[in-house]
C-alpha cells in the first residue's frame, strides 16, 4: 500500500511538473516566436473546426449581395463608357430599388470625395439618400499621413451610441485608427447612417474577427453591420458589459482580448444570394418588376464589389477569396443569430489541460503494453479534437487544441519515464531482496554458490585467480546460551559488518549458513587472501561487541583460507578443502587463521 502511494505521489509530482513545463513554454521566457507558433496552430485548428461546421449551418436568407462583378464593370463601361460608376446610376438603381420595399440597401463602397466634373450626379445621389431612410454609407478608418489628407472631424450624430465605464477600453492595435476616408460633407449632412467597413487580419493574413467598435479621435464610431442590427432589432443604444457589447437581452457581441469579436462563419464565396448588377440595370431597364420584387423585397442587400481588379481579396477560415461585402455580411448574420465564437477562458483550458494529463497518468498506470498506450494517446488526441468541434457546434465554444496537446504529451513522456524508472527500481529491489541475508545484509548461501561458480569459470578461462576465505564464531554456542540469542544475532550482524569493512566491492562477503560467513576474493591470490583474512582475525578480537543490553564483550572466530588453483575442477572441491583449513583453526585452539590443510 505504502508503495503505491508512493508511485501515485510520482505521478502526482509529474503532472505538476507537466503543467508548469507546458505553461512555462508558452508564457516564460521571451520566446514570442514560439508563441507566435503555438497560435498559428491554434488558429489553423480554429480553422478547421470551421471549415468542418460551416457546411451544417444555415446563413440568413434575407442578406443578399448585389455584387459589383467582372461581367457588371464590362457592362458599365461598355454603356456608359466611364469607371467609377456615375453616382448617378446609384442614385437610379437606389430610386429602383426603393419600389420593391427593401429592408436596406447597405453600400460597400465609398463615396468620398465631391465630383467636381460632374455636380449634377452628386446632387442625385444626395437626394437619393435623403429620400430613403434605409440607405447606409460607409467610410474606412486607416493611418494615413496627415499632411496627405487632414484627417477630418466627424459629426456628432455619426458616433457609437455606446454607454461604457471607459472609454479607453476600446483603445487597441485593431481598434485605434488616426485618419479617415470619409463620406463627402453634402451626403454626411443629409444622413447620419454612415459607419465603418474595416476589416483587419489576424498576423497570418487570415480575417477571423469583426471590429464593432472603432477608436478615432478619442471618440468612439460603430462598424456598418452593428449599426444596420442596431436598427434592425429597434436598438438606438448600445451597452458594454462583461466583456460583450450589448445590444439587447437577446443580441451580444463578446469581444476578445483584441477588442473583436470573433466570427462564426457560414461558409465562403456565395454564401449570401450574389446578384449581379448588370441583371439588375437591365431588369430596371426592362421594367421586370417581377425579378425585381423577388430578389429584393424586404431583404438587407449590401452592395459591393467582387471584382477581382477592385475588390481586396481577403482570406478568412472557410475560404480564401472572400468578398470584403461578403465579410460584412457574415457580420451582420453573426449579430442577428447571436452566434458568436467565444474563446475559452485560461482557467478552463488549464482544467481541461490537468484532466488530460490525470487521465493519461492513469491509463499508463493500468496498461502496461507499450503500443497499447501509444495508441490509447493518440485516440486520446483524435477524440479531444472531435470534441472540441462538438463543443463549438454546440456552445459556440473555441476551447483551446495546443495546450492540452501539449500537456498531454509532456505528461505522457514524464509519467511514462518516472514507470519506467519505478520498474527498475522495483527490480533492483527484489533482486535485492532474493539475493541477501536478511539478518546480516550479506549475500546469501545461493548467491554464494552462484558467485563460486562465476568466479571458477573466469578462472579457468582467464587464469586469474581468486581466494576463499571460511569465518565460523568461536563457542558461539555456549555465547548464545550465556547471554542470549537476540544478543547472538546482534553480534552476527557486527562481525558481517567487519567482514563487509575488510573486503573491497569486487568481493563478496556472503553468509554461509548459521554464524558461518564467507567471503570470496576476485583476483586475489593465496598471499593476499591470508593478509586479508588474519585482518579480519586481529579486528574481530579486538572489536568490543555490544550486547542487546549494551554491555560489551570479546569474540573471537577461525578463518580458514583457500586459493583455487588447477587442481580444482569443481567449486565444492575448494570450498571443502577451505572447510578443512577451518577445522584445523578450531582443533589448534582458535582465534586465528589456517591456510594450509
Ligand atoms: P565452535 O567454536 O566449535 O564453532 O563452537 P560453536 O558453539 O560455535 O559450534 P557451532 O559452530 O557448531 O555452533 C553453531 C551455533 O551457532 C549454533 C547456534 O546456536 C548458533 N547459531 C547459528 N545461527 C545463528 C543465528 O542466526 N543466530 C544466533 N544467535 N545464533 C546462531
Ligand atoms: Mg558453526
Ligand atoms: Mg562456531
Amino acid at each position: 500500500m505504502k508503495m503505491k502511494l508512493k508511485k501515485y505521489l510520482f505521478y502526482l509530482i509529474s503532472l505538476v511538473l507537466t503543467i508548469c513545463l507546458a505553461f512555462g513554454i508558452l508564457f516564460l521566457g521571451h520566446l514570442d516566436s514560439f508563441r507566435d507558433f503555438i497560435n498559428k496552430i491554434e488558429q489553423s485548428s480554429f480553422d478547421l473546426r470551421q471549415n468542418i461546421l460551416s457546411k451544417y449551418k444555415e446563413a440568413n436568407k434575407n442578406i443578399i449581395v448585389l455584387a459589383v462583378d467582372d461581367e457588371s464593370y464590362e457592362y458599365i463601361t461598355s454603356k456608359y463608357g466611364s469607371w467609377p460608376i456615375s453616382r448617378s446610376l446609384w442614385a437610379y438603381t437606389i430610386d429602383n430599388l426603393e419600389k420593391y420595399n427593401p429592408d436596406r440597401i447597405i453600400f460597400d463602397l465609398l463615396f468620398v470625395a465631391p465630383d467636381l466634373k460632374d455636380k449634377q450626379a452628386d446632387n442625385m445621389l444626395i437626394n437619393s439618400v435623403k429620400k430613403n431612410n434605409n440607405v447606409y454609407l460607409s467610410m474606412n478608418f486607416d493611418y494615413t499621413d496627415d499632411e496627405v489628407r487632414t484627417p477630418e472631424n466627424l459629426e456628432d450624430k455619426l458616433k457609437a451610441n455606446i454607454k461604457t465605464e471607459n472609454k479607453n477600453y476600446f483603445d487597441g492595435y485593431y481598434t485605434t485608427f488616426t485618419n479617415v476616408r470619409s463620406v463627402m460633407k453634402e451626403l454626411r449632412n443629409v444622413t447620419d447612417k454612415i459607419a465603418s467597413i474595416n476589416v483587419n487580419r489576424d498576423k497570418d493574413g487570415i480575417i477571423r474577427n469583426a471590429t464593432p467598435i472603432y477608436s478615432y479621435k478619442n471618440e468612439l464610431y460603430p462598424n456598418i453591420s452593428l449599426m444596420v442590427a442596431q436598427d434592425i432589432l429597434g436598438q438606438k443604444e448600445l451597452k458594454y458589459e462583461n466583456g460583450a457589447i450589448i445590444i439587447d437581452k437577446n443580441h451580444k457581441i463578446p469581444l476578445d482580448e483584441t477588442k473583436r469579436a470573433i466570427l462564426n462563419w457560414y461558409g465562403g464565396s456565395r454564401t449570401y444570394q450574389h446578384i449581379s448588377f448588370w441583371r439588375v440595370l437591365k431588369a430596371i431597364e426592362k421594367n421586370d418588376s417581377e425579378y425585381l420584387k423577388k430578389n429584393f423585397e424586404n431583404k438587407i442587400i449590401y452592395i459591393g464589389t467582387t471584382t477581382t481588379s477592385l475588390s481586396d481579396i481577403k482570406s478568412v477560415p472557410v475560404e480564401t477569396n472572400l468578398a470584403g461585402v461578403e465579410l460584412n455580411a457574415t457580420f451582420l448574420n453573426n449579430i442577428l443569430d447571436n452566434n458568436f465564437i467565444k474563446k475559452t477562458s485560461f482557467k478552463v483550458n488549464i482544467l481541461v489541460s490537468i484532466l488530460l494529463a490525470l487521465f493519461i497518468g492513469y491509463i499508463i498506470l493500468q496498461v502496461n503494453s507499450v503500443y497499447k498506450t501509444l495508441i490509447f494517446l493518440v485516440s486520446l488526441l483524435v477524440l479531444y479534437l472531435v470534441a472540441s468541434i462538438y463543443v463549438m457546434q454546440k456552445f459556440n465554444l473555441w476551447i483551446s487544441l495546443t495546450i492540452p496537446y501539449i500537456c498531454a504529451i509532456i505528461a505522457f513522456i514524464l509519467i511514462y519515464l518516472e514507470k519506467y524508472i519505478l520498474k527498475s527500481k522495483d527490480y533492483e529491489q527484489t533482486y535485492k531482496l532474493a539475493v541477501t541475508d536478511g539478518l546480516t545484509q550479506l549475500y546469501n548461501h545461493r548467491y554464494f554458490q552462484e558467485q563460486m561458480l562465476n568466479q571458477l569459470n573466469t578462472y579457468k578461462r582467464y587464469k586469474t585467480p581468486f581466494s576463499l576465505i571460511m569465518i565460523d564464531i568461536d563457542f558461539f554456542k555456549k555465547f548464545n546460551d550465556t547471554y542470549g540469542h537476540q544478543s547472538g544475532d546482534a553480534v552476527l550482524k557486527q562481525v558481517a559488518n567487519i567482514l563487509k569493512r575488510n573486503s573491497r566491492t569486487s568481493d563478496f562477503a556472503c553468509r554461509y549458513g548459521g554464524e558461518e560467513m564467507t567471503i570470496i576474493l576476485t583476483n586475489t591470490n593465496n598471499k593476499d587472501a591470508i593478509t586479508t583474512a588474519q585482518k579480519i582475525c586481529q579486528t574481530v578480537r579486538e572489536t568490543p561487541f555490544t550486547l542487546v543490553n549494551g554491555e560489551k564483550v570479546s569474540v573471537t572466530i577461525s578463518v580458514g583460507v583457500a586459493t583455487a588453483d588447477e587442481t580444482i575442477e569443481k567449486t565444492q572441491q575448494l570450498i571443502e578443502y577451505c572447510d578443512k583449513c577451518l577445522y584445523k583453526a578450531k582443533e589448534n585452539g582458535r582465534n586465528q587463521v589456517v591456510h594450509e590443510a
